[in-house]
């Protein structure tokens, strides 16, 4: 099946009962059984759920994995997989990791044990160098948050297969009709499904999803164990968002080029970080490994008034952290997403004070660059 098909049917199978189109919301927490020497396939909400089940099937389909796992948010999904990590082992993450993922990295993984280097992905000589006997796992997002860096996730999943070490990718920014991090020799993949896979600003849920079985069992232990499970209710939400990915995406990646395009021309903008662009140092490679760009990207300013002018005064795009949604969003890393940073490492990292970040929504960017140009405008140089 294509990835459009796939889209609507991977998971959705009809309700047996009423012949549903949609899959239900299974809203328990338990279920009677038969017999007492054999449970049935659901036997508490924890483990199993109908709903939450539809979904991870379908996210298990289109990354091109054997099993998918919902969780109750994207850093729920993160947090529990790193727990297949024990006291000892090393990672390897890439430094403009999400600034969540950085934080429980260094504030809470670290306490137990399991340490992280930092290093700049763009360069597999950059990891290769960071790799220790006790390295267990490389852990990646590509592109990159904020900066939209790009790795070479072949190349990675190479290094890594031959050390027996596990690659983990966060694939929020790109999705699974953008990019398939399996299909490319990773490991995990990883989903805030709060972003593009729901895509209306509405829910919190995390996703991870596996080709291996052993690893699957093991994800499996711990998202049963922990618990750390989403809600009926969320698992629907969630993938009513997902059936229009794809319009959504191919949409909002165009309204983004239109967009990157016009901000090209513009004096107030003095760097535009974009994959898309030919002159991006990961083109080639963001070309090689995936369908597309995305709808995300960031850009910098000539001053800090302008930042803030173009911040509080856009009204279309709103000013807030997440992205993903039929809204535009625009954020502001060095205060928001990447905040858990510290100052100085911020910096190092590029993260400067007049990078500004831009989710493309479904507006028409028409609208999106007019109400851009007239604040740029309406604020002297
Ligand atoms: C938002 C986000 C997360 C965290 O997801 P939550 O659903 O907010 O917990 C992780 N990674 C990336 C790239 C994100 O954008």
């Amino acid at each position: 099946m294509k990835f459009s098909t796939k889209l609507i049917h991977s998971g959705q199978t009809h309700d047996p009962l009423t012949g549903a189109l949609g899959v239900p919301i299974y809203q328990t927490s338990t279920y009677r059984q038969q017999s007492l020497d054999q449970f049935g396939k659901y036997d508490y909400a924890r483990s199993d759920n109908p709903t939450r089940e539809a979904l991870e099937e379908a996210v298990a389909a289109l990354e091109g994995g054997n099993r998918g796992f919902a969780f109750s948010s994207g850093m729920a999904a993160i947090s529990s997989t790193l727990l297949i990590f024990s006291p000892g082992d090393h990672l390897v993450v890439c430094d403009d990791v999400y600034g969540g993922a950085y934080r429980v990295l260094t504030q809470i993984f670290s306490r137990l044990g399991i340490h992280s280097t930092f290093v700049d992905a763009t360069s597999l000589e950059a990891i290769e160098a960071a790799i220790k006997p006790e390295t267990r796992g490389i852990y990646l997002e590509t592109p990159s948050n904020p900066l939209l860096k790009v790795t070479d996730l072949r190349g990675v999943a190479e290094l890594a297969r031959d050390r027996g070490i596990v690659t983990l990718v966060d694939n929020t920014f790109m999705t699974p009709y953008l990019q398939r991090p399996l299909e490319l020799g990773c490991d995990i993949v990883l989903h805030s499904a709060t972003k593009f896979i729901n895509g209306h600003s509405d829910v919190i849920c995390g996703l991870a999803v596996v080709k291996d079985s052993e690893l699957g069992e093991r994800i499996r232990f711990i998202q049963n164990g922990f618990g750390a499970i989403p809600g009926p209710q969320d698992c629907f939400l969630t993938l009513r968002g997902l059936k229009t990915l794809k319009v959504r995406m191919d949409q909002s990646q165009k309204s983004a080029a239109a967009i990157v395009d016009w901000l090209g021309s513009q004096q107030r903008v003095t760097r535009i970080h974009y994959p898309g662009l030919a002159d991006h140092p990961g083109y080639a490679i963001q070309r090689s490994q995936t369908d597309g760009a995305g709808a995300v990207f960031s850009f910098e300013l000539d001053s800090l008034e302008t930042t803030r002018r173009l911040l509080e005064q856009s009204r279309l795009s709103a000013f807030a952290v997440s992205l993903g949604g039929v809204e535009s969003i625009i954020s502001y890393p060095a205060r928001m997403s990447h905040a858990a940073v510290p100052p100085e490492e911020r910096r190092r990292k590029g993260i400067t004070d007049t990078l500004v970040r831009l989710s493309v929504g479904l507006e028409d960017p028409d609208d999106l660059i007019a109400e851009m140009d007239s604040i740029f405008k309406s604020n002297p140089v």
